[in-house]
């Protein structure tokens, strides 16, 4: 089987130490299996997105060493294909339009179950359009992790394809993009450990292959949370690639790859040896 893995960065600001520690993962665990790496661009929520951000990101990943088997995709520019999934599960009755507010669902842990709305139809407002989630319990074995289980229903409740604005939900996109770029294995932060459920979920119902899951481990800040984009923290250093590169094979739980001319020789260096059993399971702090 070909390895095609990707790196799916969403450009809500510059790329942070935990990002690169998914983009150093993804990129080793492509390369040990003589597979692809490619990039995705996840733009599809202009409202959190920095402009400038996904060019930057592009250029730092490329000032690491880092460079795509295909010119990266743009998630805005895709559109269509996300519209002709959600057309065929709309046909198939598998989705409904809903009103329900945060608030009305907060009671029930912010969960929507069986199909059944709390709000009443309001043809004077768009509704979100969410998909029918069945009583069951979806499993995998990530790769890192080992096996994984959610009960659908109660973790993950009835969620949202189409927002209230008219913007696809990340999940929808995902599995389309994922299945249309033929990506066979993806890696990336455990933040998104309880996402890949569903991703399943969508798959199955959309009759689209399941890729194998890794999910790497989160640098988090000095209290123990994700550090994240959108907080702006730490962003990395285009122009003095060498340190945050080293940083985030060690943090990979790699063996620390010492000094290097470039960074395509450290990342040379770290995946000489490399297994992605080696991985590090464990959270780290940053710095
Ligand atoms: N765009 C997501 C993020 O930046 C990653 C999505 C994925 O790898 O599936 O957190």
């Amino acid at each position: 089987m070909t390895y095609r893995g990707r790196f799916a960065p969403s450009p809500t600001g510059a790329l942070h130490p935990g990002s690169l520690v998914a983009a150093v993962g993804s990129w080793l665990c492509a390369r040990h299996a003589k597979g692809q790496w490619l990039v995705r661009v996840e733009d599809i929520d202009p409202p959190r997105e920095v402009a400038g951000a996904a060019t930057r990101i592009l250029a730092t990943l490329d000032a690491f060493g880092l460079v795509p088997d295909e010119p990266p995709v743009y998630q805005s520019r895709r559109g269509h294909l996300y519209e002709a999934a959600f057309e065929r599960l709309r046909a198939a009755g598998q989705v409904f339009p809903c009103w329900c507010s945060r608030a009305e669902l907060a009671p029930f842990g912010g969960l929507h179950r069986d199909g059944q709305c709390i709000a009443p139809p309001d043809p004077s407002r768009p509704p979100a359009w969410r998909v029918r989630v069945p009583d069951t319990v979806a499993s995998f074995v990530d790769g890192l992790k080992g096996p994984q289980r959610q009960a659908l229903r109660d973790e993950a409740g009835d969620f949202v394809l189409r927002r209230v604005e008219g913007l696809w939900s990340y999940q929808l996109a995902c599995v389309v993009d994922d299945a249309d770029q033929g990506i066979t294995h993806v890696v990336r932060g455990a933040d998104l450990l309880d996402s890949t459920p569903r991703q399943l979920f969508l798959q199955t119902l959309l009759g689209l292959p399941h890729p194998q899951y890794l999910h790497l481990p989160l640098v988090t800040d000095a209290s123990g949370r994700k550090l994240s984009k959108s907080a702006a923290d730490f962003p990395v250093d285009g122009a003095d690639p060498l340190p945050a590169l080293r940083r985030a094979i060690i943090q990979l739980g790699l063996d620390d790859p010492g000094d290097a001319a470039s960074p395509e020789q450290m990342l040379h260096h770290a995946l000489n040896g490399f297994h992605p059993a080696t991985l590090s399971h464990s959270s780290h702090p940053y710095g």
